[in-house]
């Protein structure tokens, strides 16, 4: 086998790996927890990492979404404000949506990147690029 072939191999091969089961993609659930006036979602990282996202950029989201400061911390994102989970949960789901999820193919294997100083989602599954419908 060739060099060239083995490159083809090897990108194949993460090309499967990131494309997964085919199983539908379940948004994470944040946990939350209300400490006096502030509502710490302690698996924050946890989430970004799920969603394959910097942690800082869905901390921006979700605080301009709930209007509400916050910030990250070892326990998690603190929000200054006391959060029904559900309300938080909605935001998650809303981030994973226009952020996350190729519209094509609906899976979470995109990666975000700038043409044109247009932000788009590109999708490692099914190769569809799609405009992001939000500032981040
Ligand atoms: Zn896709």
């Amino acid at each position: 086998m060739n060099n060239y072939e083995k490159l083809l191999e090897q990108a194949y091969k993460q090309v499967k790996s990131v494309s997964g089961t085919g199983e539908r993609f379940e948004t994470p659930k944040a946990v939350g927890k209300v400490q006096g006036k502030n509502t710490i979602i302690t698996n924050f990282q946890q989430i970004a990492q799920t969603l394959r996202r910097p942690p800082e950029q869905l901390a921006k989201f979700l605080q301009r979404e709930l209007a509400t400061p916050g910030n990250i911390t070892s326990a998690g994102l603190v929000l200054k404000a006391r959060l029904p989970s559900q309300r938080v949960n909605d935001k998650i789901a809303s981030y994973t949506k226009l952020l996350v999820l190729c519209p094509v193919c609906q899976k979470p294997d995109t990666e975000i990147k700038t043409e044109k100083n247009v932000k788009k989602k590109h999708c490692l599954a099914c190769g569809a690029s799609s405009p992001i419908k939000v500032n981040i």
